[in-house]
């Protein structure tokens, strides 16, 4: 066995310690394609032992990767050199519910969807609502800042965490608080993907559930009248909760799976939230059908009964899983566009996809121009996979040009570091360092993540002081 596993075994015991390679082969990968097993895997109970994990590897020279559920999609939660993966998978609880301040202090390991389901009963919810919230961990969206449908009216991760407690490289536990005078580290350490720190306890704002919730499909032709009737929406100053498009390929596929009753003979569906008063959901829906007829919606309905909402967000948020049933395998592209830009911008994933001979379904966050082409392929086929590869960054340099940048909300992780160049200088990046060597010195929380790395970028890798 290795000297940091005996070390972490000594101290925090069997139960809480993995060293056996078949056990350590779940943290070696998450929903990106790289992999690499980790030295030791540790699952605290507590605060302590996340600190004790901590001060073990600073002592031993090990790097230390913060996990929650593994649903990252650019390998931030892969270690790549190998050290300690923290999972957070056992410190799952709500330590305080603050039902008149609409705020609760929870442990990183809770899945975002149980938040919600508890505090219901209080009339309480929590708004950032990842597709993957029935599985990833608050600590996992605090890595990554994740948004989600609904989070077009009512903001992404950061907008919605008050206060955090982090282990910092020297072990030590420190409360970081939004409503503090000065730097705004909460905000910092929110979308820093575990390069910053260990998120330990965190605490949210809660928002009071809407009186009525409206849920309405509009059928397009084709996904750029739709994006159209999205720029539209918006530029009449109408922000609906949440503005969804699916193109045929993927309507096809959630209906296969859900039969939520979606038309899969559409070009494109629009699916559309409102929410508020009860008295003002007519006119709210008047508006949006207008604006959607006059940019060329075939048709338009809104659910009936709340069954009939959850199933067509629950197709809606299970595409990806749905699309299983058309390929063995896809690659979820991430990327955004200024909104008026995103009939281009589907015009030109469809044109890369056809260049690799490759199929692609778009399922996205029109309200917030946030693209997801979904390349569908067989990972056994070694040129198709080339091709996604090539594909994925054709896409990104179009989004690019279109004035848009490389993530909309997955995070830059390990799959996209190479191509934060591209969007930030090298006084830009070199900046960025000299905020994480102030707080991780060592480098040793999540190495090989967000900043770029070979010898162009020694200027990034160690700035002068
Ligand atoms: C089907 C599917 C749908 C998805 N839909 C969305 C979506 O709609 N919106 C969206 O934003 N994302 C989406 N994602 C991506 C993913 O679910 C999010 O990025 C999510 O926030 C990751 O949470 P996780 O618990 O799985 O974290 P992980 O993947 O385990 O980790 C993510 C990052 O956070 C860091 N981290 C984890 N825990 C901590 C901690 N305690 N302290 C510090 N850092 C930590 C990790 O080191 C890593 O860098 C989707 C993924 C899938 C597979």
């Amino acid at each position: 066995m290795n000297a940091i596993g005996e070390r972490l075994l000594q101290a925090l015991g069997t139960d809480a310690v993995r060293t056996e390679p078949e056990d350590l082969a779940v943290y070696a990968f998450d929903a990106y394609s790289e992999d690499r097993l980790p030295s030791a895997a540790v699952l605290p109970n507590s605060v302590r032992e996340v600190t004790q994990t901590v001060r073990i590897a600073t002592e031993c020279g090990e790097p230390i990767v913060p996990r929650g559920a593994g649903t990252g999609l650019c390998g931030g939660a892969v270690p790549t050199r190998g050290g300690v993966v923290v999972s957070f998978a056992r410190m799952n609880r709500i330590l305080e519910l603050d039902v008149p301040n609409r705020r609760a202090r929870v442990q990183p390991g809770l899945i975002n969807l149980d938040l919600s389901r508890a505090t219901a009963s209080e009339g309480l919810f929590y708004a950032p609502d990842p597709s993957s919230q029935k599985i990833s961990m608050l600590g996992g969206n605090v890595g990554t800042n994740a948004g989600g449908p609904h989070c077009l009216s009512y903001g992404t991760t950061v907008n919605h965490v008050l206060g955090l407690e982090f282990v910092d490289s020297d072990g030590e536990v420190v409360h970081v608080a939004q409503d503090e005078a000065g730097y705004d580290l909460t905000g910092l350490l929110v979308g820093s993907e575990g390069t910053l720190g260990i998120v330990t306890a965190i605490d949210v704002r809660l928002m009071r559930l809407p009186e009525a919730v409206r849920v309405c499909v509009a059928v397009f032709g084709d996904v750029e009248s739709a994006s159209e009737a999205v720029s539209q929406i918006i530029g009449a100053g109408i922000v609906p909760i949440a503005l969804e498009i699916m193109d045929k390929v993927i309507t096809g596929a959630v209906e296969a799976a859900f039969h939520a009753g979606y038309p899969q003979e559409a070009g494109a569906v629009l699916l559309v939230e409102i929410a508020g008063l009860q008295e003002d959901m007519d006119a709210g829906e008047a508006a949006l059908a207008t604006i959607a007829r006059k940019c060329g919606a075939i048709s338009w309905r809104a659910a009936k009964s709340q069954a009939e909402r959850d199933l067509l967000w629950a197709a809606r948020k299970g595409a990806a899983g749905a699309v299983g049933r058309i390929a063995p395998n896809y690659y979820i592209q991430d990327c955004t566009v200024p909104r008026t830009k995103l009939p281009q911008a589907i015009h030109q994933v469809a044109a890369v996809a056809r260049a690799h001979g490759l199929e692609v379904g778009n399922v996205f966050h029109a309200g917030d121009g946030n693209l997801h082409p979904l390349i569908m392929f067989d990972r056994r086929e070694k040129r198709q996979v080339q091709a996604v590869i090539d594909a994925g960054s054709e896409i990104l340099e179009a989004c690019i040009a279109l004035g848009g940048t490389i993530s909309g909300e997955h995070g830059i992780g390990y799959e996209k570091r190479e191509t934060l160049s591209r969007i930030f200088s090298a006084d830009d990046l070199a900046t960025m360092a000299r905020v994480r060597d102030a707080i991780d010195p060592a480098r040793r929380f999540n190495p090989d993540k967000i900043f770029p790395s070979g010898a162009s970028c020694g200027e990034v890798r160690r700035v002068p002081a």
